[in-house]
């Protein structure tokens, strides 16, 4: 059996080639979840110093491999923008992990509260405890961001972490592992590349606490792997998330906010708007203003470094299918190639606009994950509220209006993982918010004190105080007791 792990510590030097096979080997994988989850050398219940110093190797880790971790991810996709990278990944990357140090103190303290008012004056405090092992699983689309956030809520938890890079990208996954091993020992974490078959072997581990970040497809697999251990999980999904533009607020201000929102990554984001619904009437003002946006973004394509590949070939060929099955069954594709290049060579699709559409089209039933982006049009809002509330619960939502009771009508009456009025994507970069998705678009939060809380033991602690009125309702039940029960049912 092939070997496809590349464990921390393991490779001397951190510019070692990607050869990532196929297969998982079992005995390998244990035998780095033994040694992680024995705490070998580690405090089982490390103080706010030690994880401290923990998070203060992961910002030493990302300082100083930036460039690095940048031109391995680029490498990956073949091109990937290293300025998207470094605002994208590196940066949100950097946030969380000075967030977490400069609150951590304030994060790791006790609450402290009264009792119920019957059980005064006893108290109350709720205490935070490290889970133990957190299993971290990563998905290609942005790597060191996707392995770096839910390690940061590990660490400032107290846990150690085990990490499993996407097969889609060796070079970020061999990187990583081997920086890993340079700032962390082999009892704090680990990072472990492989495919399909080494996420499989992976979630079947006995974690204490599974925080997954892909497709909702295979987030079933996980959490079905995850329930015969019990481990916990926090699935972190996609779907398709809706762009919803007010009749008030000005088309080409919006258009040119979510061809943006759009076109980054080439539309690789789990949170990309996926489709717009736009007011009746309004379709070619929007379409002439995403044409300017994207003339202005991305004047060429092919040659353009800021515009990024498709992950790889069979992606590519997904793309070109939703748009094949579109046309077939009646829509118009309109295609922004602002040169007019040839991109038949380079793994680059240029971002299309697809209007005529309905949901008998693969375009409207799938997560799109790249820069197509079909048109739809409402003429009420109602309608509008409808479409999204009868297709599955999106992860993000974005609404553009200036008008107070609609933007009110539209957060109240629709249900979504995050929503962002009048821009794109921004609520994931808030790490007072939570981020995390609902129902089909994933379960569970994480970002600042929320991932945090997620990956502690929130332990509820009771405080009997020396002076109290429990007696009041020992057995034998009498006629006392009986009073006073009548008092609690009133
Ligand atoms: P994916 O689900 O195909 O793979 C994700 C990870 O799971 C990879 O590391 C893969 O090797 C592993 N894996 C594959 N089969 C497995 C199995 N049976 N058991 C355990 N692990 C397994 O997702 P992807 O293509 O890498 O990423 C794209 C998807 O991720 C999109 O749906 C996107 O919306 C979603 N996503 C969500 C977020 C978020 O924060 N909610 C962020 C980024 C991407």
């Amino acid at each position: 059996m092939a070997l496809d792990l590349k464990v921390n510590g393991q490779r001397p030097a951190v510019e070692a080639g990607p050869a990532i096979p196929s297969e998982v080997d079992m005995a390998q994988l244990e035998r780095i979840f033994r040694t992680l989850k024995s705490a070998t050398g580690e405090p089982a219940v490390p103080d706010h110093a030690a994880r401290q110093a923990r998070l203060k190797a992961l910002e030493h880790l990302l300082l100083e491999n930036a460039a690095a971790l940048s031109e391995a991810v680029s490498r990956d996709f073949g091109n990937r923008s290293i300025h998207e990278t470094q605002l994208l990944e590196v940066f949100p990357a950097l946030q969380a992990v000075r967030g977490a140090q400069k609150h951590l103190r304030s994060w790791m303290k006790p609450r402290r509260g009264w009792a119920s008012m019957w059980f005064l004056p006893a108290r109350t405090q709720l205490r935070f405890q490290p889970l133990g092992l957190v299993g971290i699983i990563v998905p290609w689309n942005y790597p060191v961001l996707l392995a770096i956030g839910p390690l940061v809520a590990a660490l400032a938890a107290g846990n150690r972490a085990m990490i499993k890079m996407s097969e889609l990208t060796p070079h970020a996954g061999e990187l990583l592992a081997a920086l890993v091993g340079r700032y962390f020992s082999s009892g704090q974490l680990a990072v472990v590349n492989g495919g399909p078959a080494t996420g499989k072997a992976f979630a079947s581990l006995p974690f204490d606490h599974l925080l997954f970040t892909g497709s909702t497809a295979v987030g079933r697999h996980v959490m079905r792997a995850a329930a015969e251990n019990l481990t916990p999980v926090t699935l972190e999904l996609g779907g398709k998330s809706p762009a919803i533009v007010g009749t008030d607020f000005p088309i080409s201000v919006a258009a040119e906010r979510i061809i943006f929102g759009k076109c980054l990554n080439a539309g690789q984001t789990c949170i990309a708007p996926d489709y717009v619904l736009l007011p009746k009437g309004s379709e070619t003002q929007f379409i002439t203003a995403a044409r300017a946006a994207v003339g202005r973004f991305y004047p060429l394509l092919r040659d353009n470094p800021d515009y990024t590949n498709i992950i790889d070939d069979r992606h590519a060929q997904r793309l070109a299918g939703y748009l094949q099955d579109a046309r077939a069954k009646g829509a118009v594709v309109i295609e922004i190639n602002p040169a007019g290049e040839d991109l038949s060579a380079c793994r680059k699709i240029a971002p299309a606009l697809v209007t005529r559409v309905n949901d008998g089209m693969r375009i409207m039933q799938d997560e799109i994950f790249g820069p197509l982006l079909p048109l739809l049009s409402y003429e009420s809002l109602d309608e509008a509220i409808g479409y999204v509330n009868n297709h599955p619960r999106p992860l993000a939502l974005y609404y553009f209006s200036n008008a107070g009771p609609s933007v009110e009508r539209v957060l109240n009456e629709t249900t979504a993982g995050g929503v962002t009025v009048n821009e794109t994507l921004l609520h994931i970069s808030q790490e007072n918010l939570p981020f995390g998705g609902v129902g089909p678009s994933g379960m569970g939060h994480y970002h600042g004190r929320f991932g945090f809380e997620t990956l502690s033991k929130q332990k509820a602690v009771f405080y009997q105080s020396r002076l109290n009125g429990l007696k009041l309702f020992w057995p034998p039940f009498g006629k006392r007791f009986e009073g006073l029960i009548r008092l609690l049912l009133r």
